[in-house]
């Protein structure tokens, strides 16, 4: 028997409204320090397309980091096992941003998801497409089946001014051979991927595929095949949350991928995916309010991967 979800929705929601909200708007991208901090949205689509939501959740937000997943999965669908010769899928335990792994690394970032991973995805997009602007955004666009998902230029804008330590990774990992085109493209590509705006809503219904073994349950499209979304939901498992990885599987139990914006998407294989956005980030860049929703998310519906 389905649970009510809407129901636990509401009731986590305004029990977690009631407390109080603790973190920090991330002020390093200025743009994204503009925000209202209160906001809060959240929203569950399951595979039969029944969608549950509260407060915020048709209000659009910064995915940032969360847009990482769909490069991810665009360019593995292209590259197959070859991809893996260029980023590792190690937990780093290290920040998102940090330089340090990548000497010893020789150049290859730990995984897909800390940045300097995500720098190489878009190295490789470079490659492969002719526009791979155009071609993400079509992708996204055929996922959520709306065309209502775009780059913010001012956020692109506002990034790739305060772009340092992004520009010292791509510099770096140029100089073991492992990004080909020129850092300065790479990084205008990332701060435009990291750009993009979509309400939980969109998320949660465009990460079905990640639900059913690569299959996009309404349109029946294959995105990408059952074994790679076996190893995506992996890495999401142990590396979705920078150095927070383990306690957010230690807490929810679900594969999900967070972002400096303040969102979390997460996926019940089988089942679902559920988005949740609250600005205000704890001091691992992850945010306050999402990862405590969803840990009682689960917690209350006894619904996890383990
Ligand atoms: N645009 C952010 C950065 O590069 C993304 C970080 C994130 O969401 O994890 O710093």
């Amino acid at each position: 028997m389905k649970l009510d979800y809407q129901n636990i929705i509401s009731k986590i929601y305004a029990d977690l409204i009631g407390k109080e909200n603790l973190g920090k708007v991330p002020d390093y991208i200025p743009e994204l320090a503009c925000i209202d901090e209160n906001k809060f949205g959240v929203n569950l689509t399951d595979l039969e397309h029944n969608s549950f939501g509260a407060g915020d959740f048709k209000q659009k937000f910064s995915i940032q980091s969360i847009s990482k997943v769909f490069a991810l999965s665009f360019v593995y669908e292209k590259l197959e096992e070859k991809l893996w010769e260029r980023v590792d899928v190690e937990p780093s335990g290290n920040a998102f941003n940090s330089l340090v792994q990548l000497e010893a690394d020789n150049g290859i970032p730990r995984n897909p998801f800390i940045n300097a991973g995500a720098l190489v995805i878009c190295d490789v997009l470079l490659e492969i497409c002719e526009n791979p602007k155009d071609e993400l955004l079509t992708f996204i666009r055929n996922l959520t089946e709306e065309d209502d998902v775009f780059f913010n230029e001012k956020v692109a804008a506002s990034e790739m001014q305060n772009s340092f330590r992004n520009a010292g990774m791509c510099n770096y990992m140029k100089s073991f051979g492992n990004i080909k085109n020129k850092p300065e493209a790479v990084i205008e590509l990332y701060c435009h991927l990291c750009s993009i705006e979509m309400t939980c809503k969109q998320l949660s219904k465009s990460f079905l595929y990640l639900a059913n073994e690569g299959k996009e349950p309404s349109t029946k499209k294959q995105i990408l095949s059952s074994s790679k979304v076996k190893r995506i939901n992996a890495i999401l498992l142990t590396c979705g949350f920078y150095d927070e990885s383990g306690e957010f599987s230690f807490l929810v139990g679900l594969p999900g991928k967070s972002g400096v914006g303040g969102g979390i998407i997460a996926i019940y294989p089988q089942h679902y995916c559920i988005a949740v956005w609250s600005p205000k980030l704890n001091l691992k860049g992850n945010s306050y309010r999402g990862m405590k929703f969803l840990e009682e998310f689960t917690t209350q519906t006894g619904e996890s991967i383990f």
